[in-house]
């Protein structure tokens, strides 16, 4: 593993710039949260990029049916942790998955267009980085993965 110093918005930008015309062709809104100032985390920049492709994809296809898609992006810092959350208003998880999803070869998807191996993979990236990637449905209905990692010092 290799150890950065990584800004989450721009992990978070070029991640999303990625599905530009993907995201403009469904019609989704993108929102962003996001404090003033630059939030540092301790990281390998095409790693954790990668992980956040893997959200923003899954993400994405949740919401294939879903009227108005709105995909959620945000980030905090909370003591030495920092956070990046990508949540959807799809239909959710359904709660006998929610432990499954990380497993690798679990997939709701047709056979040939899912694996099920995306977010094995991602959550073992973080785990590597010393972080956590959870899940949780939102009340107010979709999903939101929580990805936290050690907070960085802003670099020199
Ligand atoms: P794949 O995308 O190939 O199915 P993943 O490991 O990326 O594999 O995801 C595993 C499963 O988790 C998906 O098949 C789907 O059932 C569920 N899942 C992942 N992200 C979401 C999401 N944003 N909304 C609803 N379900 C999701
Ligand atoms: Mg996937």
């Amino acid at each position: 593993e290799r150890e950065e110093t990584v800004s989450l918005q721009a992990c978070t930008e070029y991640a999303l710039r990625l599905f530009q015309s993907r995201l403009y062709d469904s019609r989704v809104r993108v929102e962003h949260a996001w404090p003033e100032h630059t939030i540092w985390a301790k990281a390998d920049l095409v790693r954790l990029e990668q992980v956040v492709v893997n959200l923003i994809s899954n993400a994405l296809q949740a919401m294939k049916e879903t009227a108005a898609p709105r995909l959620s992006i945000s980030g905090e810092e909370r003591g030495d942790r920092v956070t990046i959350r990508v949540a959807d208003n799809g239909p959710g998880i359904p709660d006998a998955h929610l432990g499954r999803v990380f497993e690798p070869f679990f997939t709701t998807k047709a056979p040939g267009s899912g694996l099920g191996l995306g977010l094995s993979i991602s959550s073992r990236i973080v785990d590597d980085l010393g972080g956590k990637l959870q899940v949780y449905n939102r009340p107010e209905g979709g999903a939101c993965f929580t990805l936290t990692l050690a907070r960085a010092a802003p670099p020199p």
